[in-house]
C-alpha cells in the first residue's frame, strides 16, 4: 500500500505542531468543546495526532490522545465525557517513523512531587545533550519525543522551587531550539512561553459564553485564527522570552524574562504554514501573501491578451490574487483541488504513484486552453510535484507555463523544528534557476527575491529566521548537525 504522504513526502516543508490552552473562571463550565473548535481550526499545523488534557482546581488531569485528525481523535461522545474548566490542546505533525501515539501530545508527568500537563510546537536542538544529561543522573525517559525531555528539566528544576516563573526562567536557558509552549498545572492554572528568539506563533485571546454572554474565556493558541473560530477576541501576541500565566481566578500576567539582542520568527509561517486568516505578532498574513504576489509581478511582466494568473491550490492562492491585482491580469482558478485527498489516503498499488498529483489537482481546461499560464507557488522543494504541475497544465492545453514562486530559493535544511529534505533533495541547492526551470519544463521561472520577501513582511532581516534561503542559523549554539540530523531520523 502506498501512501500519500510517503509519495509526496516533503513536496512542501511541514508544521511540527499546534498549540491550544483554555481557561474559564467558572468551574461549572466545560471546556473541551472549546478545544474541538479551536484545534479544528489549527488542524493544518500538524494531521497526524491530535489531543486533549483536562482538569479543573479538584480533579486530576484526564488525557484523550490518539493518531488522527482532531474530528476522529475528539469525537462528540468523548468531548461530552470531559468535564473541567481547564484544558491544553494539541495537533501534531511527526515523520512515520514517530508516529506511535506515546509521542502524541499533550504529555501528562505524574510524580508524587508534581502533576502537569505540557503541549509543545517548536525543536529542541540540544534534545540529545539534554536528554543524555538526564539520564546519567538517573532519569528514565518512556518516549522519544524533546517534550518528555522539557517535563523532566520542568519537574527537577520543581524540586528545587515551587516558582514556575523560576522554574520557566531556568528553563529558557537550557533549552536551545525554537519553542512554544503552554503548560496546565494540576491547580488548574495555564503558563505559555515563548522562545527568546520568537520561532514559533504564540497568541493570548479570549472569548464570552454564557446566557448573556458574561462568563470571559482565556485563550492561548498557535494562531489567531483559533481565537477567532471561537468569536473571540485577539488580545496580545505573546513576545519572543516572555512567560505568560493565566491564573485561575486572577487574570493573565505577563513577563519578560530573556531578551534576545535580534529575533528569529521563522519566515516560512508568512509564506506557507500559517493560515492565511492568522495574524502573526499583529501582521496579518494574507496581507502578506498579497503583497509577495504583487512584488513578483513588479519584478517580471508578461504581456499577452491571452495571459492568465493560476494559483496552486491552495497555498499560492493569496500571492497568486496579489500578482494578479498589481499586473492587470484575469486571476482564474486553473487547477482544482481534490479535498479528500488528505495525507492519510491510500492507493491501491505502488503502479499509481505517478497518477498522485493528477488525482489531486484537476486542471480546468476551459481554463488553461490556448493560455500563457502564471502558475503561483510559494515555494519548491525537491522539485518533483512542481514538474508534474507544469507538466499537467501543459497536457490540457496551456500554451506556456511560466512559474512564479513567491519565496526565495530554499538551498538549506531546517533545524528548528520544521521537516525539511537533506540538502541533496533540494532542488535549489543543487541546480541554478536555469536549470531548475529546464528541469520542471517551465517557460519561465522567477523566484521571490530577499529583499521583495522582507518588504511584504514588512520585518527587517534581524527579525526574521531565514536559514533555509542563507544559512544564516540563528541558534545561539551553532547547531550539532550530526546529532540533529540523528535525532530528525530516529526521534522523530
Ligand atoms: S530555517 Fe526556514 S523553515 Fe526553519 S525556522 Fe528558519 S525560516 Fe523557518
Amino acid at each position: 500500500m502506498a501512501r500519500l504522504e510517503e509519495t509526496n513526502r516533503q513536496e512542501k516543508p511541514r508544521e511540527h505542531c499546534g498549540v491550544l490552552g483554555i481557561l474559564c473562571d467558572d468551574k461549572s463550565q466545560h471546556v473541551a468543546k472549546y478545544v474541538y473548535t479551536g484545534l479544528m481550526a489549527l488542524q493544518h499545523r500538524g494531521q497526524e495526532a491530535a489531543g486533549i488534557a483536562i482538569t479543573d482546581p479538584y480533579k486530576p488531569i484526564t488525557v484523550i490522545k490518539e493518531n488522527g485528525l482532531v474530528n476522529s481523535v475528539l469525537k462528540p461522545s468523548k468531548i461530552r465525557g470531559l468535564l473541567g474548566n481547564v484544558a491544553l490542546g494539541h495537533v501534531r505533525y511527526g515523520t512515520v517513523a514517530s508516529s506511535s501515539v506515546e509521542n502524541a501530545q499533550p504529555f501528562l508527568y505524574e510524580s508524587n512531587e508534581v502533576n502537569f500537563a505540557i503541549a509543545f510546537n517548536g525543536t529542541i536542538t540540544n534534545y540529545n545533550i539534554l536528554r543524555k544529561k538526564l539520564e546519567s543522573k538517573g532519569h528514565v525517559f518512556t518516549t522519544d519525543v524533546d517534550t518528555e525531555v522539557i517535563a523532566t528539566i520542568i519537574a527537577a528544576t520543581h524540586a528545587v522551587t515551587h516558582d514556575w516563573t523560576e522554574i520557566f526562567t531556568i528553563l529558557m536557558k537550557i533549552l536551545d531550539g525554537s519553542f512554544s509552549i503552554i503548560l496546565m498545572t494540576e491547580n488548574g492554572d495555564l503558563y505559555a512561553l515563548r522562545d527568546p528568539l520568537g520561532f514559533k506563533p504564540l497568541c493570548i485571546g479570549s472569548f464570552m459564553i454564557g446566557d448573556e454572554e458574561k462568563i470571559e474565556v482565556k485563550v492561548l493558541a498557535s494562531e489567531t485564527c483559533a481565537i477567532d473560530a471561537l468569536s473571540g477576541r485577539v488580545l496580545a501576541h505573546v513576545k519572543p522570552g516572555e512567560i505568560v500565566h493565566v491564573e485561575y481566578n486572577n487574570g493573565i500576567h505577563t513577563e519578560t524574562i530573556l531578551k534576545a539582542p535580534q529575533k528569529a520568527f521563522c519566515f516560512f509561517e508568512f509564506v506557507y504554514f500559517a493560515n492565511a486568516a492568522s495574524e502573526l505578532d499583529g501582521i496579518s498574513v494574507y496581507d502578506v501573501r498579497k503583497r509577495l504576489g504583487a512584488i513578483l509581478a513588479r519584478k517580471n511582466r508578461i504581456n499577452s491578451d491571452n495571459t492568465i494568473v493560476v494559483p496552486c491550490p491552495d497555498s499560492g492562492r493569496s500571492a497568486a490574487l496579489g500578482y494578479a491585482q498589481s499586473a492587470h491580469l484575469p486571476f482564474e482558478e486553473g487547477l482544482m483541488k481534490n479535498r479528500y485527498i488528505t495525507r492519510t489516503f491510500i492507493m491501491p498499488g505502488q503502479d499509481q504513484r505517478r497518477s498522485l498529483v493528477n488525482l489531486k489537482l484537476t486542471p480546468v481546461k476551459k481554463i488553461i486552453k490556448g493560455k500563457d499560464v502564471i502558475l503561483i507557488d510559494d515555494s519548491i522543494v525537491r522539485g518533483t510535484t512542481t514538474r508534474k504541475i507544469v507538466r499537467l497544465l501543459k497536457q490540457h492545453g496551456a500554451r506556456s507555463v511560466h512559474l512564479r514562486i513567491s519565496c526565495p530559493p530554499i538551498r538549506y535544511p531546517c533545524y528548528m523544528g520544521i521537516d525539511f529534505p537533506t540538502r541533496e533533495e533540494l532542488i535549489a541547492a543543487n541546480l541554478t534557476v536555469d536549470e531548475i526551470c529546464k528541469n520542471i519544463g517551465a517557460d519561465s521561472l522567477v523566484y521571490q527575491e530577499m529583499d521583495g520577501l522582507l518588504e511584504a513582511i514588512g520585518i527587517d532581516a534581524t527579525g526574521l529566521c531565514t536559514a533555509c534561503l542563507n544559512s544564516k542559523y540563528p541558534l545561539k549554539n551553532p547547531p550539532q548537525l550530526e546529532i540533529l540530523e540523528d535525532s530528525f531520523t530516529k526521534n522523530r
